[in-house]
């Protein structure tokens, strides 16, 4: 078992837990280093270091960038980062810019089709409106009897060719990996067996192309162990690590008790061979 857990979120992005009860809940499950990675924001880190000094753990300073890439959004998560770096903070701020007026759009095509008050009903959720996005969204319908969870509301709404799905740019991939690695991070390939375009999963092929413009940009690493894995996946990806000479990471990518498919930490060991992404910053 890992005792590591280097993907999770606060209520600064979708999180239902604050940083600090975030913290508190992973040292009591066993985990000794957490990173928080809020979705384009890093406003959690300050109070979430001061928690984990209190519990004798280490806190990775993290976030997870949200970027468009083809016809694909990708989620590149940036580990041991410098969160005061200006070119961050500054490239953060633009992504979280846009929200507002997607919420919005969002917000009008559900009530097309009938849903009123979605946005001032998804707002309630989000405790950082700057970050407000489709989880916050998929509360309200559940709340509001429109969907029986949360997993459902993905299924029906928010997603492609689905009512109250807009699509959105976010970063590019190139900014997005230079942001982190200019800030002394380590930029990892957050779950890839989740990218979709439409209802179809990115390829073998789109993959690979993906992996070489990633790592020729200074990307380094690849989540390997994700709450968004299957076993088998583990395995998939820690072939892809091996092939493209990346880092392996693994994190939980918990959100909130009762809302994710994996609690926080408690990970299971990466498949042999896989160089695990803390010795980047472990010397
Ligand atoms: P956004 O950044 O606003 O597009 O929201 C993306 C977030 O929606 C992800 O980080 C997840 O928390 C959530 N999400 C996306 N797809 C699903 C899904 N199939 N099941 C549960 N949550 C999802
Ligand atoms: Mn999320
Ligand atoms: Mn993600
Ligand atoms: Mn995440």
């Amino acid at each position: 078992m890992l005792d590591y857990d280097l993907h999770c979120h606060s209520t600064v992005s979708d999180g239902l837990l604050s940083p600090t009860d975030l913290v508190a809940r992973a040292a009591e499950r066993g985990v000794k280093i957490l990173s928080l990675t809020d979705h384009d924001d890093v406003a959690g880190l300050g109070e979430a270091s001061q928690a984990a000094a209190g519990h004798g753990m280490q806190l990775i300073n993290g976030v997870e960038i949200s970027v468009s890439w083809r016809h694909y959004t990708l989620h590149i998560v940036g580990l041991n980062i410098d969160p005061a770096f200006l070119p961050l903070v500054e490239g953060l701020q633009g992504i979280r810019n846009g929200r507002g007026a997607r919420a919005q759009l969002m917000a009008d095509s559900l009530a097309r089709c009938g849903i009123g008050g979605a946005l001032e009903g998804a707002y309630q959720y989000a405790e950082n409106p700057s970050l407000i996005g489709r989880t916050h969204f998929a509360r309200f319908l559940v709340e509001s009897g429109h969907c029986k969870d949360v997993a459902s509301v993905f299924k029906n709404y928010l997603v492609k060719g689905k009512p109250g799905y807009v699509s959105h740019e976010w970063a590019s991939l190139p900014d997005a990996v230079g942001w982190i690695t200019g800030s002394g991070g380590v930029a990892v390939l957050a779950h890839p067996a989740r990218y979709m375009c439409g209802r179809k999963k990115m390829g073998s092929t789109t993959l690979r192309e993906l992996l070489r413009e990633f790592v020729d940009l200074g990307g380094r690493g690849i989540e390997v162990v994700s709450g968004s894995h299957t076993p088998e996946q583990y395995a998939e990806f820690a072939r892809y690590a091996k092939e493209f000479d990346l880092y392996a990471s693994c994190g939980s990518d918990f959100h909130g008790p009762g809302e994710s498919y994996r609690d926080l930490g408690r990970l299971p060991d990466f498949p042999l061979d896989c160089r695990p992404v803390w010795q980047a910053w472990e010397k």
